[in-house]
């Protein structure tokens, strides 16, 4: 017996979400049939919002409802400082932790040979730009996780930027092998930041 065909499509739309199977998006698309008509409604206006009124910003990559995001257009913030990260959510994690108060880049994901991504399929080339536009900016700081991709991305940053005399630094050890920078507490991404080491 077949499931009708609403439920069947939910089930291939949670399909679709990572580390969701078969059993799993069966079990939320069940779930959802039992929510109020008011929730489920929320749910899909939220899913729909998120592709329609957010966008990349012009400048440093994050996801902004308007360009240029909020964090570029502060001109309070250190001007002299970049911060690169992988992802949008690892500015959420540096801005929860409070204590870092200059620019960000986002690379929307990381170099990796395994996958077949090159520098230019990142933000890179973005903040080669960004970076010959604004020579105020005195130091990279690299916060890319701590996996084999991170470092690989960190290591090709360094080799590009330090022969342009921009300080490059990377986030100090602390953070565990493997650790991603947004399921990492603050005390420890705080640590981290402090400790950075040159590059
Ligand atoms: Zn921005």
């Amino acid at each position: 017996m077949q499931y009708p065909e609403p439920i069947a499509k939910l089930i291939d739309s949670y399909m679709k979400l990572p580390g969701i199977g078969e059993k799993s998006a069966t079990r939320l698309a069940f779930y959802t049939l039992g929510m109020d008509t008011e929730d489920v409604k929320n749910f899909a206006a939220s899913l729909t919002a998120v592709k329609q009124d957010l966008h990349f910003c012009s400048i440093c990559g994050n996801i902004t409802e308007d360009d240029p995001c909020p964090v570029c257009k502060d001109q309070s913030r250190d001007q002299s400082q970049i911060l690169v990260v992988e992802r949008p959510r690892d500015i959420m994690a540096m801005e929860r932790m409070n204590e870092y108060h200059g620019l960000y880049h986002v690379l929307n994901g990381t170099i990796s040979p395994s996958e077949g991504t090159g520098p230019m399929d990142i933000n890179i080339p973005s903040l080669i730009d960004r970076l010959k536009q604004h020579n105020e900016v005195k130091e990279v700081i690299i916060a890319t996780n701590a996996s084999m991709d991170g470092e690989t991305t960190a290591q090709y940053l360094a080799r590009l930027l330090k022969p342009a005399g921009i300080k490059v630094t990377r986030l100090a050890h602390g953070l565990s092998a493997g650790a991603d920078i947004d399921y990492t507490d603050e005390l420890t991404l705080f640590r981290a930041v402090q400790g950075r080491t040159e590059m």
